[in-house]
């Protein structure tokens, strides 16, 4: 077999690669994907009930990029999705992120936007250097809030004390000293208005494009001519594992299907310190499908199963800092994406960084 570009994996950076191949150099290239089907983790199918879901948990797309949401545009239109979480402490539901609202909601307060800044301050504990995401969290909201919200989510999400996570974990999380609560801040928010698995169908449509479903790259790689290769999985596995297995955070999905037309009160509610779960998505709000019934999925994180957040530590990162220098010496395989980089990416940075890519690799042609 002969193709000028072999891509492995069919997620959103593998596809972005293969879209832009196809149709701006009109080459011929190769996708190969382990899965049985395309779109990666962004994957959506309908269940045996007819309601539409998100098979790898709910995916929200949000971005500031112009470039990249008129680039997603030529495949999909969009629902006009604002996201909003609710998060359920001490019985009560309060708004998430901590907006002026949440402060209110938590301690049965009225007060007014520059009160809420004041009352902030006054919780924040000084620390001197912020090593950790504990600290983030208590540097910008105190003992108590941290407490409430930030610290057994944290600790269910990764396992371990926040205390152990480096500081890119907790500083994602904004805060708004506003009214403005939802969950993103982002320009460009939206649903692809058919599925995300419909937007991937579309970016694939080039004839130049062909797929190989249910294949792990070693079973046939050996047998294909190409010049380029365009890895989007993880790189560990690329280098039979020779620096040990990279860590990874899973995720163990339940879905639930109820007899009734809605389940609660926002399409995701938090629960930070009751249950095993650390949120619950109820599809139908974010596809807005309308069905008599209605499906839900709570996820229970774990550390076996598949690889979804890169494990935010320094020995993690260390580790992978080994293979990175490895990559480095490779001449014709480009690493792409969150497995191969080893490095969380939204939906709209991993398009960006593989239309860049695509930028630089053509530049050197
Ligand atoms: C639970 C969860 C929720 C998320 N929610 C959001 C959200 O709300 N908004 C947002 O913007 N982003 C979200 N994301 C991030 C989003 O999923 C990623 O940005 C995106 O999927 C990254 O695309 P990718 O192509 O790099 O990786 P992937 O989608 O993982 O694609 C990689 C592909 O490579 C394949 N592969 C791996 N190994 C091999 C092999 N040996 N041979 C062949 N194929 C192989 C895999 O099967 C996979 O299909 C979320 C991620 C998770 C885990």
């Amino acid at each position: 077999m002969d193709f000028k570009y072999v891509i492995v994996g069919a997620g959103l950076a593998g596809l972005t690669m293969a879209e832009r191949i196809a149709n701006v150099l009109d080459e011929k290239v190769l996708i190969i994907e382990k899965r049985n089907h395309i779109g990666g983790n962004v994957f959506d199918s309908y269940n045996e009930d007819g309601i539409l879901i998100h098979n790898y948990g709910p995916h929200i797309f949000h971005t500031n990029s112009q470039s990249v949401y008129r680039y997603l545009s030529n495949f999909t239109e969009w629902n006009d999705f604002w996201h909003r979480v609710l998060t359920y402490v001490d019985g009560n539901l309060v708004p998430m992120p901590i907006t002026v609202e949440t402060i209110n909601a938590l301690y049965n307060l009225n007060l007014d936007c520059s009160q809420v800044e004041d009352f902030l301050k006054e919780q924040a504990v000084e620390i001197e250097e912020i090593k950790t995401s504990k600290d983030v969290a208590l540097s910008k909201v105190g003992q108590d809030i941290y407490s409430k919200i930030f610290e057994n989510y944290t600790k269910k999400q990764w396992g371990i004390d926040p205390a152990e996570l480096d500081t890119s974990v907790i500083s994602r999380i904004p805060i708004r000293l506003n009214r403005d609560t939802r969950y993103f801040a982002d320009r460009y928010q939206g649903m692809p208005k058919n599925g995300y698995t419909k937007m991937c169908e579309r970016m694939a449509a080039n004839k130049n494009i062909k797929i190989m479903l249910n294949t792990d790259y070693k079973e046939v790689i050996n047998d294909i001519n190409y010049e380029k290769l365009i890895y989007t999985g993880p790189t560990d596995y690329y280098y039979d594992y020779k620096y040990g297995k990279l860590s990874y955070r899973s995720i163990n999905f339940a879905f639930e299907t109820y007899d009734k037309e809605r389940f609660q009160e926002a399409p995701v509610v938090n629960y930070p310190n009751d249950y095993d779960y650390t949120r619950i998505t109820e599809f139908k709000q974010l596809t807005w499908q309308e069905h008599r019934k209605t499906t839900i999925c709570k996820e229970f994180p774990c550390a076996e199963g598949e690889p979804y957040y890169p494990f935010p530590t320094k020995e993690c990162k260390a580790q992978f800092a080994l293979y990175a220098e490895e990559m480095k010496k490779e001449d014709n395989v480009i690493f792409l994406g969150r497995l191969a980089e080893y490095k969380y990416y939204n939906m709209d940075a991993v398009v960006k960084r593989a239309l860049d890519v695509f930028e630089l690799m053509t530049k050197h042609a």
